[in-house]
């Protein structure tokens, strides 16, 4: 198998993009190729582009996506040509330290490529015209009319479901809902802040309200956001520029403080707000992301209290458990992704899309092909 198609390739950090075709030849015993249909434009990506996340060039970007199967490995199994795919970005090797304890995002395998942007075999499945090997961002760089993923990457979700929809699930939804679901522990009625309302924390929002919260407190700077947190679930919300989040937390809990925060803004700002926001004994869960050189600082009596606190960077995801789950409830009306596409976005543009990005402007661009 020898494939050309068109892909956004980053050559240079600040460097816009280009469209421009790329070379696949030969899948691997377990590879699949997926036709891309939908991909989504995250921070990460966008940490990527102006070198907060430093990676190997140039390489494809794109880890939010979803799909067609359009061939299989001679050893893929559990999948079919025509099946409809949500991707995930945390292929694991299922056999090492941080596997057998059941922690795939951790797997040592996974952190050793992961940096090097290339397959578990070392390789990049993709090259330029010229012959030079091209890096796929996360194991996927779907930001490209084709993308050849490991066998268990690709997770088969119902085929009602509009890809638009379908691709948020693989990384934003994935990461706000599974914050909520499976990694905090929120009880009936519990009051829970959710902090920066961005895709992840608007899924962060319904991942609570899923798990049964009673007060959901949304907190950003922008207006507009609250008010599209309030439309999937959000009880009340804070501009933090005209109130302090804190108080507020405080004033409705008599004085305690929230039962469980996730923050999901990624300022040093907002981590040290959310120990200040939650109870003793609370728990806080930390979504966001800011320089990995960035030092943040603490009063140190706000850790006092017996509190929790958890970094998550996937939402515990168990991809062939939860995408299957997550699609179920966007189409029984339980979930809410409609409200997280700002816009839809053609291959072309995909240089704009990140500047709107940048400038706040978007929840989510979806590249559709
Ligand atoms: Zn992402
Ligand atoms: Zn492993």
């Amino acid at each position: 198998m020898t494939i050309e198609y068109r892909a956004a390739v980053l050559h240079g950090v600040g460097a816009p993009m280009t469209v421009e075709p790329v070379v696949a030849s030969g899948l691997g015993g377990s590879d699949v190729l997926v036709r891309i249909k939908a991909a989504g434009l995250c921070h990460t990506d966008l940490e990527v582009i102006t070198g907060s996340l430093r990676y190997p060039l140039p390489i494809v970007l794109g880890h939010e996506a979803a799909g067609i199967v359009e061939e299989l490995g001679p050893a893929a199994q559990g999948l079919s040509v025509g099946d409809h795919v949500v991707l995930s970005w945390n292929p694991h090797c299922g056999h090492c330290f941080y596997c057998e304890r059941d922690l795939p995002i951790l797997c040592e395998t996974y952190l050793a490529h992961g940096p090097k942007a290339v397959a578990f075999d070392e390789t990049s499945r993709t090259r330029l015209r010229d012959g030079r090997e091209v890096k796929q961002l996360m194991f996927l760089g779907a930001f490209a009319e084709y993308a050849i993923v490991a066998n268990h990457q690709a997770i088969v979700v119902p085929k009602e479901l509009p890809f638009d929809r379908a691709c948020l699930i693989g990384c934003g939804v994935m990461t706000g809902v599974g914050a909520a679901l499976n990694i905090a522990r929120i009880g009936f009625g519990d009051t829970v802040m959710v902090i920066g309302c961005g895709a992840v924390g608007l899924a962060a929002v319904q991942g609570a309200r899923l798990a049964g919260a009673g007060e959901i407190i949304a907190v950003d700077l922008d207006p507009a956001k609250l008010a599209l947190a309030e439309r999937v679930g959000a009880t009340s919300s804070v501009d933090a520029r005209r109130a302090d989040p804190i108080a507020v937390a405080k004033a409705k809990t008599g004085g305690r403080g929230a039962d469980v925060v996730l923050e999901a803004a990624g300022s040093p700002a907002s981590f040290r707000a959310s120990l200040e926001a939650v109870r003793a004994g609370g728990e806080v869960i930390w979504l966001g992301k800011t320089d990995v050189a960035q030092d943040v600082a603490f009063r140190w009596g706000s850790l006092m209290g017996e509190k929790r606190i958890r970094r998550s960077s996937y939402g515990g995801a168990r991809p062939a458990r939860d995408f299957p789950l997550l699609a179920r409830a966007y189409l029984d009306g339980t979930l809410k992704l409609d409200e997280l596409i700002s816009r839809h976005i053609a291959l072309d543009e995909i240089n704009d899309g990140f500047a709107a990005l940048q400038r706040g402007e978007t929840i989510r661009s979806v590249v559709v092909f």
